[in-house]
């Protein structure tokens, strides 16, 4: 089947005081329609500058893409221009952040803000509107949606808030839909009920998630494949499962380690011994061999691309066979 998204090599640099900096360098995946992709990766890593990328959002004028493509749908979003980026931004893709409040207007009601994007984009009557808004709403579980219709953002709570958000997300029926760290915000409880609700509304919609984490346990309970960043690089992707059962990079292990248990909620990645590199001054090499418990002299100036491990498994070590466990 035809990806839904395909990224090629994408790098993404930032203009600083002392010059270019690259945050992610030649990031490649794929992502298929109903499926959930997993971006983990510590604070830094690139993660969250892959998903702005991918919105056509950086930050403006210093954060630009460097290199590369990202096809949708056959088109190459990074040759668009930004009328046209603008269309395909909640029409065709959205986005969903951390902290629903601060995404949230908190002078207009909740459903003028649900409404606004099919304001912009749908010949709609205002009837009409309204009632594809309170639709939007029973759809993210919003009880008495009729009756909250005219409330304000800080008369819910924060996972309802946050089911606002991505109703608003919604609105346009995406084919792809970006979380990035959609529930860190919330308590335990709540998170497991949005990450459900994300997964209910991507499988009737068919949609493609992308799911920005640090937290292994979400990523463990919800995705399908996962891709590993370490300091904007992409270190290792696979099937979840083979991921989790047996990593072919040590990054990976490392994460892996930092686990008690799969199964206890929310886990967050303790980190590896020493600390991720300052970005503006990477290490040569491996971005991860002064970290590294296995690193060879080669790491230390011969960059490790992503190869093929076995099928739909790839890696960026050198050295991968000696972590693989291969009985
Ligand atoms: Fe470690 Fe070398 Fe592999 Fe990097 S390439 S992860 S330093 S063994
Ligand atoms: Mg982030």
């Amino acid at each position: 089947i035809e990806p839904l998204l395909e990224v090629r090599d994408l790098s993404v640099a930032f203009r600083s005081k002392t010059g270019n900096v690259t945050v992610v360098k030649d990031v490649n995946f794929s992502l298929q329609p109903s499926e959930t992709l997993a971006i983990l990766g510590e604070s830094g890593s690139g993660k969250s500058t892959v998903a702005l990328a991918l919105m056509g959002l950086l930050p403006k004028p210093n954060g630009r893409i460097s290199g590369g493509s990202i096809y949708f749908q056959g088109k190459d979003l990074v040759r668009l221009g930004e009328s046209e980026r603008r269309k395909l931004r909640g029409s065709q893709m959205s986005m969903i952040f951390q902290d629903p409040l601060s995404a949230l207007n908190p002078v207009y009601t909740v459903g003028y803000q649900i409404g606004e994007v099919l304001r912009i984009h749908r010949r709609m009557s205002r009837d009409k509107i309204k009632n594809a808004v309170i639709e939007l709403m029973e759809q993210v579980h919003i009880p008495d949606a009729r009756k909250r219709y005219n409330n304000y953002p800080h008369q819910f709570s924060g996972g309802m808030q946050q089911r606002i958000m991505i109703a608003m997300a919604l609105a346009l029926e995406p084919k792809v839909l970006i979380a990035d760290e959609p529930t860190t915000a919330l308590d335990v409880t709540v998170q497991a009920q949005i990450m459900y609700l994300l997964k209910e509304l991507q499988k009737t919609k068919k949609m493609g998630l992308i799911l920005i984490s640090h937290d292994l346990g979400v990523v463990a309970n919800h995705a399908d494949r996962i891709a590993v960043m370490y300091a904007g690089h992409m270190v290792e992707t696979g099937k979840v499962e083979d991921v989790f059962r047996n990593p072919a990079h040590p990054y990976t292990v490392g994460l892996m380690e930092s686990l008690p248990t799969l199964h206890k909620h929310s886990t967050r990645l303790s980190p590896i011994k020493g600390s991720p590199p300052n970005i503006l001054t990477p290490p040569k090499g491996c971005a991860f061999h002064p970290r590294c418990p296995i690193a060879k002299d080669r790491c230390k100036d011969d960059t490790p691309l992503l190869n093929k491990v076995t099928e739909g498994r790839d890696s960026a070590c050198h050295f991968y066979e000696e972590v693989l466990d291969n009985d």
